[in-house]
């Protein structure tokens, strides 16, 4: 496994696509700034943010990006998938009641890691990763009411 930290500056782009002898354009310049703005983005997100460049073009320059090393994606609900910079490294804890979601270590996910390497070889990507769950909130308005049947029970929160 190879472990080149992105370099953010500028010139990172341009060389990553001469490598690959492909050209810089602005649509891959401007779709990169906006997922560098925006930290976590749908393609629908950025190409609201990208003035003149349409939805297709945007997936299809993500995942040049991607490819790249440039952004990464994660899955944080059934909807598109949500992108961010490659260089920041966090997984991602989603509540399926409320829909927060929250950045974690990557660590917090360690034991599975080497779990799953040590019992069938398998490498988790750690940067698609999502747990799904409850948040705090949510598992505590569960508990509350879990058990026993909503009979002539007033809630209030
Ligand atoms: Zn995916
Ligand atoms: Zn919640
Ligand atoms: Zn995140």
């Amino acid at each position: 496994m190879q472990r080149d930290a992105p370099d953010p500056a500028a010139g990172d782009l341009a060389e990553r696509l001469r490598a690959r002898g492909m050209r810089v354009t602005p649509q891959r310049e401007l779709v990169l700034a906006a997922v560098r703005d925006l930290g976590h983005a749908t393609p629908e997100q950025i190409s609201e943010s990208v003035v003149g460049v349409d939805v297709t073009t945007v997936y299809r320059t993500l995942e040049l990006l991607e490819e790249l090393g440039l952004v990464r994606h994660a899955h944080l609900g059934h909807g598109p998938p949500s992108y961010r910079p490659a260089e920041d490294q966090h997984i991602h804890v989603v509540c399926h009641a409320c829909g927060a979601v929250t950045d974690a270590a990557p660590d917090a996910v360690d034991d599975l890691v080497r779990r799953l390497r040590a019992s069938d070889g398998f490498e988790v990507d750690r940067a698609h990763f999502t747990v799904f769950g409850r948040c705090r909130a949510c598992a505590a308005a569960e508990q509350g009411t879990s058990g026993t049947k909503p009979v002539a029970r007033t809630m209030n929160h």
